[in-house]
């Protein structure tokens, strides 16, 4: 009776988790589904409480306690930019503590283990580990900790093979020899090595790609443990994670138009800046216009799509894009913003950004939603964003970016780019929209050039 009340209460969570997950894939029901899932996690863990395994509850409140106070001391005090390095740590911590549960369950039961139960406490150890030290790397990386540019050396495609190979053989004599506990640490240790050598040559640039990824991983780890431990939530929520997570990154390298071997292998932030593309056809000369022009341009359009990059996020310019918007539409003004699904560097950043600075979610519009409209827009305000307005993506087959979608800014009359150089973006190529005739370049820092349009505005 007490475990099927227990198996109740598990399903009732799964399906919260299933419609938080629903509705977290749109920012103005976002919220709500985040509240559902917390419901769903609170009944699964007041449930699983009720199970007759606990001997005692002492670690368990230390537990809770311990982690709660580090969850929401942490979580009030990250800054919207450093949410993926949280979401990396946290991963990290879901695949370590997967790992942990398995090699206690592991010494409880040597060496008396049925096939099945084996491989999935193996799974979890492996996985567990390899996520842990993966993530700790990967936030490593975006925290400024670790270097973030891809560490390669020649021959380490063959020496993560080997080690691959090493992984076979000690799994196999875990199978042979079940309570050899030198062979168990190895892979243990092992799995932890290879999270490290998994991560290190990738960029950091590409860290939010790798950070879905071991999202998922970890999810799949979680679901293996559910197993060793014979819990029903543990499975479904795995499996949820898992399942989500590779989703995500899918999207993320659709949407970048690079295969997911390109972004594990290809170390892509070792492009040299200001490389130029394979038959590019840049032509032409900058020309830079001062913010009187852009005032000018501004007042007098009727409708304005604004379109944010990683550029934005970098100068911390949400607020200042608000007040413009704000300002602009005072005056009549049609302002619409268009999202790019990679703009920036993590999925939904800009969204993010621009909630945080209460822009309206009905404001806001998804690539394939606006992308007609720039033909009968006046004016296209590109902030900070470079490689997400790229026309090389859809004219120069020898671009690495050929084949994104990106937004057609440069239909729309007037384009007005802010950033503070010609440097190129992520993908460390040239830009033939900064020299097309109905350009405008204003160089400096986005929130900057921001202040000094509104100022103008003002006055
Ligand atoms: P980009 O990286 O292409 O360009 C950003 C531009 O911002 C730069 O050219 C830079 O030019 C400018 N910039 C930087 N700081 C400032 C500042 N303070 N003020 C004004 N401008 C500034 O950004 P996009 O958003 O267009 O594209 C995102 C790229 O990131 C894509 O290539 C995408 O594939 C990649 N990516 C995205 C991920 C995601 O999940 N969103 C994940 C991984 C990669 P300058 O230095 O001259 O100012």
């Amino acid at each position: 009776m007490r475990d099927q009340i227990i198996n109740y209460s598990y399903l009732i969570a799964a399906v919260l988790f299933m419609l938080g997950l629903k509705k977290l894939s749109s920012p103005a029901t976002a919220r709500n589904g985040n509240r559902l899932s917390m419901l769903g996690m609170t009944i699964a863990i007041i449930a699983t409480l009720f199970k007759q395994e606990i001997v005692s509850f002492n670690l368990i409140v230390i537990g809770v306690v311990t982690g709660s106070v580090i969850g929401a001391v942490t979580a009030k005090k990250v800054k919207m930019t450093a949410m993926p390095e949280m979401v990396a740590i946290f991963n990290g911590f879901g695949g370590g503590a997967s790992a942990l549960v398995a090699i206690s369950v592991y010494h409880r039961l040597t060496p008396n283990f049925e096939s099945f139960l084996l491989i999935a406490l193996l799974l979890s150890v492996i996985i567990g580990a390899i996520t842990f030290t993966g993530s700790v790397i990967a936030f490593g990386k975006l925290h400024g900790i670790v270097s973030g540019s891809p560490i390669v050396y020649t021959g380490q495609q063959v020496v993560n093979g080997m080690l691959g190979i090493v992984m076979v053989a000690l799994v196999v004599g875990v199978f042979i020899v079940p309570a050899d506990l030198k062979v168990f640490y190895g892979i243990f240790t092992l799995a932890l090595v290879l999270g490290v050598l998994f991560v290190i040559p990738i960029g950091g640039a590409d860290m939010p790609v790798v950070i879905s990824l071991l999202n998922s991983y970890s999810g799949v780890a979680v679901s293996m443990t559910g197993f060793v431990l014979n819990n029903n939530a543990l499975i479904i929520v795995g499996s949820m994670v898992g399942a989500a997570g590779l989703f995500l990154t899918m999207i993320m390298c659709k949407a970048m138009n690079r295969s997911l071997a390109n972004v594990l292998f290809g170390a892509f932030g070792a492009v040299k800046e200001g490389a130029v593309a394979v038959g590019s056809t840049v032509t032409g000369a900058v020309k830079s216009y001062t913010i009187e022009d852009a005032f000018i341009i501004l007042e007098n359009a009727e409708s304005l799509i604004i379109v944010p990059g990683y550029g934005m996020a970098a100068a911390h310019a949400q607020h200042a894009v608000r007040e413009l918007a704000d300002l602009l539409e005072g005056k009549g003004v049609e302002v619409r913003y268009a999202i790019h699904p990679v703009a920036g560097r993590m999925p939904g950043h800009m969204n993010v950004l621009l909630a945080e600075a209460d822009v309206p979610y009905d404001k806001l519009f998804a690539m394939e939603e606006i992308n007609d409209d720039f033909p009968h827009t006046d004016v296209a305000l590109v902030i900070g964003a470079n490689d997400v307005v790229n026309p090389a993506a859809k004219n120069n087959p020898g671009s690495p970016i050929y084949g994104m979608p990106v937004l057609n800014v440069e239909e729309a009359k007037t384009v007005i780019v802010l950033k503070r150089s010609m440097n190129p973006g992520f993908a460390g190529i040239e830009n033939e929209l900064f020299l097309m005739d109905n350009t405008m370049m204003i160089f400096g820092d986005a929130k900057q050039t921001l202040h000094d349009i509104i100022s103008h505005l003002k006055d």
